[in-house]
């Protein structure tokens, strides 16, 4: 595993396991414990995915099967929005998570949404950092205009912002303005996410094939050598064990360029969040009562 190092010193390996849609806590939990087994040390998790227990319980089964330490786990989770609506909501929050992965601290924990009153949440946030039960702090879904104001005015600056991040939404702006505030990004639907077709593409398909590898593992490896974390997500053990099978070869910068002008400008993702009705829905989304 390669790793990545945040602005308080903590080290974030620089790829993980997403458990987004994958609602069944026993399939959620086989998942963890199997990329775990294979050499996975990052997962990431949210309140909203509803399956923070599952994945608290395959670090524990892991711990318990002598796979890794807690201490070698990097675990991720996040605040959905309705809990950022107030200070005392936002604690409320991170409790609830702590409490229902049954783990003692996570590694990384995000505002899922710059929605609600995120500054509110956020000073909850540098609370329970200062307090260790959240080892590093960010963000998720901060476009640049946004991750800007909110890194001039904050006690704590975000240590990382989780966007979406592939070749076709390379999102240039939102790289730059994350390094003009040494914040590291992570790529959430590294893969595309199930969207673009990329698995069809000659470019990539030709690209995998000069290195015996696949177009998901050339999609990966595309992202970490511009530093970015990705977090692509299976249920598979195969996939889980290919998406890993990124350590072993080095894209040139042509390919590099080449794979980058697949860049469409635009997220064609179902999470538009420029859309008024995107964001009532995610404001009034209840997770809980
Ligand atoms: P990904 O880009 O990880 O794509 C996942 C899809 O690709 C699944 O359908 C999966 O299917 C398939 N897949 C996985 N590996 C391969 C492979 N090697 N070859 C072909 N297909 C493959 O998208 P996600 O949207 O899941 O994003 C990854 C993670 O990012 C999430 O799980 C979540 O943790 C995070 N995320 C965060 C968001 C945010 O707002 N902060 C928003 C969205 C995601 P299968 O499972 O059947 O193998």
């Amino acid at each position: 595993m390669e790793y990545v190092t945040l602005r308080n010193q903590l080290k974030m390996p620089i790829l993980g396991l997403g458990v987004f849609q994958i609602p069944d806590k026993k399939e959620c939990q086989e998942s963890v414990y199997q990329a775990i087994k294979n050499g996975y040390r990052l997962i990431d998790t949210a309140a909203s995915y509803m399956n923070e227990d599952a994945v608290g319980n395959a670090v524990r089964q892991a711990i318990e099967d002598g796979i890794c330490t807690r201490e070698e786990l990097f675990i991720t989770s996040k605040l959905w929005v309705q809990d950022m609506r107030t200070y005392e909501d936002a604690r409320q929050g991170i409790e609830n998570s702590l409490k229902k992965s049954g783990l003692d601290y996570f590694d990384l924990y995000l505002l899922h949404q710059a929605m609600g009153d995120y500054f509110a949440a956020w000073r909850a946030m540098e609370d329970a950092y200062k307090e260790g039960k959240l080892k590093a702090i960010g963000v998720s879904n901060f476009y640049p205009n946004i991750l800007t104001n909110f890194c001039e005015i904050v006690e704590i600056k975000p240590m990382v912002n989780q966007v979406e991040l592939h070749p076709y939404y390379t999102q240039e702006l939102a790289l730059q303005t994350m390094k003009d505030y040494d914040v590291v990004p992570e790529a959430w639907a590294p893969l595309g996410g199930g969207r673009y077709h990329p698995f069809e593409n000659e470019m990539l398909k030709e690209i995998a094939c000069k290195y015996k590898k696949t177009v998901g593992q050339v999609l990966l490896r595309w992202n970490m050598q511009r530093g970015v974390v990705v977090i692509p997500k299976s249920t598979h053990v195969e996939r889980i064990i290919e998406n890993i099978n990124v350590f072993d070869f080095t894209l040139n910068d042509e390919e590099m360029k080449k794979i980058a002008s697949l860049d469409m400008g635009y997220s064609g993702s179902r999470t538009k969040h420029f859309e008024p009705d995107f964001v009532r829905m995610c404001v009034n989304r209840k997770i809980h009562d």
